[in-house]
């Protein structure tokens, strides 16, 4: 029952332990809506959406408070509302809309909470106006700045320390702020900007700073101390560390008390990120494979470790999970058995371990396998049980076997029944010629039959 969870901020992994079993909270970062996310983007719901099965498991699934926000106000969204003319609101509803559509056929749980930044202003400002108030904070001509020498161990996340930020080229020095590594809260308007992204503050018109949403949002949902933060790895500096100093300081406790990241989606050696020009879209790759494939290609890999994305991942991915709901098929009728097994549950517990879990599933549709071959329904029964609950647990065989193999639509799987049955009556007849026609014909569709013990079923292949 023991939960093993590597947390970032400790550099290593600790026993999980909620502050409260019956409240466990998550906060993870989301998506930027101006356009489509790139397969690398679902990396993080995909993860901590198994997180999140694991806790439920443990906790009881109305136990577990996930928000996972939406980042509406931000200069990409605004640039794409300048390019394309289009009003802000409409391009971020559009692509809110896709990104939960391509995370739900991703078998991603929609979050019991969704904040979208607008509505969520005046939390920011309050948040803002406090930090000014204590100290932390200062106002300048091009926005309101986070002091980061004002806080005492700022960088604790990612050991980084100022001095380092200080030496490298890669902070731009700006006179408006007291130190380079300074970040901004809130943003002044500049001329130009829609209007749509402008809101009235005490310091000026403009909008808030990226960090402080989330900083905002996740005290007002989930309270000023969160159970686990989560997100990639490239947000833990600066998103994460600021996000840190901004709460920390703002509401004098500890702003999460575990924090989990996810390393890289890579292909070719590379980072998949869009100004490198190497993504794949989420919503193409689902046009040519099934959502539960792509799951399972991203966790075939552990998620603190990179990952390449390659075409074999995926056929790899296929072949397997054709393999298991092959053998779930074979003990799909045997309802009624419990589900013992604990292999999968056991490899989550350990720091989300989900290659060793995915082994365990194909274990699970050996040992289903084997009872179908020994026609032991007892074994068949729990066998099934295991299969389908230790999918639920990793987000995988939600469809039933049926389903998997023939997908398509009602009206077209009846035709290629009557087919099916039709090769079964000639063989019958020992029409050889006409029941090779018949699995000739289905062949060229992309139907395979499958004869066995108990007759023909069929698949898309
Ligand atoms: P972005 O749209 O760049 O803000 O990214 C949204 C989320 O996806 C963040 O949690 C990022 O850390 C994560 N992310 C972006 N690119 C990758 C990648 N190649 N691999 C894994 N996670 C990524
Ligand atoms: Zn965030």
């Amino acid at each position: 029952m023991t939960i093993r969870l590597y947390d970032t901020a400790a550099r290593e992994k600790r026993v999980f332990e909620p502050q409260d079993p019956t409240r466990v909270t998550m906060y993870v970062c989301g998506p930027t809506v101006y356009n489509y996310a790139h397969i690398g983007n679902a990396r993080p719901p995909i993860v901590f959406d198994v997180l999140r099965r694991l806790l439920m498991a443990t906790y009881g699934e109305e136990a577990v408070v996930y928000a996972r926000n939406i980042t509406d106000i931000e200069d990409k969204i605004i640039q794409a509302s300048l390019e394309s003319g289009e009003p802000i609101e409409a391009i971020t509803q559009k692509f809110a809309a896709i990104y939960n559509a391509d995370t739900a056929a991703l078998n991603v749980l929609a979050p019991s909470i969704e904040p979208w930044a607008t509505a969520h202003v005046g939390d920011m400002i309050e948040m803002i106006g406090k930090l000014v108030r204590k100290g932390y904070a200062y106002v300048g001509s091009e926005g309101v700045w986070f002091s980061v020498k004002s806080m005492a161990d700022y960088g604790k996340l990612s050991g980084r320390k100022l001095e380092d930020n200080e030496a490298g080229a890669r902070v731009t020095v700006d006179a408006d702020k007291r130190d380079p590594a300074d970040f901004a809260l809130w943003k002044f308007a500049k001329a130009g900007e829609p209007d749509d992204a402008i809101w009235d503050s005490p310091w000026g018109r403009g909008r808030p700073g990226w960090h402080i949403e989330c900083s905002a949002m996740a005290a007002k949902h989930l309270g000023k101390t969160i159970d686990i933060h989560g997100g990639g790895i490239d947000l833990q500096f600066p998103h994460h560390e600021n996000e840190i100093a901004q709460s920390e300081c703002a509401h004098g406790q500890q702003m999460a008390r575990y924090w989990m990241h996810n390393g890289f989606l890579d292909m070719g050696g590379e980072k998949m990120s869009k100004s490198l020009g190497n993504v794949v879209l989420v919503h193409d790759l689902l046009e040519r494979w099934h959502g539960e494939v792509l799951r399972f290609a991203m966790l075939s890999g552990h998620y603190r470790a990179p990952l390449d994305w390659t075409e074999d991942l995926l056929k790899q991915a296929k072949t397997t999970l054709d393999r298991i709901y092959g053998a779930l098929r074979r003990v799909w009728e045997a309802e009624g058995g419990t589900a013992a097994d604990r292999g999968v549950r056991r490899a989550l517990e350990d720091d989300l371990n989900t290659p060793v879990a995915l082994a365990e599933l194909s274990r699970l549709a050996s040992d289903a396998n084997l009872a179908a071959d020994r026609k032991d329904a007892e074994a068949m029964a729990s066998a099934r049980a295991n299969l389908v609950a230790a999918g639920k647990l990793l987000g995988l065989l939600t469809l039933s076997p049926k389903q998997w193999e023939q997908g398509g639509d009602d009206d077209g799987n009846a035709r290629i029944d009557a087919l099916v049955q039709a090769r079964i009556d000639a063989r019958a007849a020992k029409d050889w010629a006409e029941a090779d026609r018949i699995r000739d014909a289905l062949a060229a569709e992309g139907i395979e039959i499958m004869d066995g013990s108990s007759g023909s079923t069929w698949r898309r292949i």
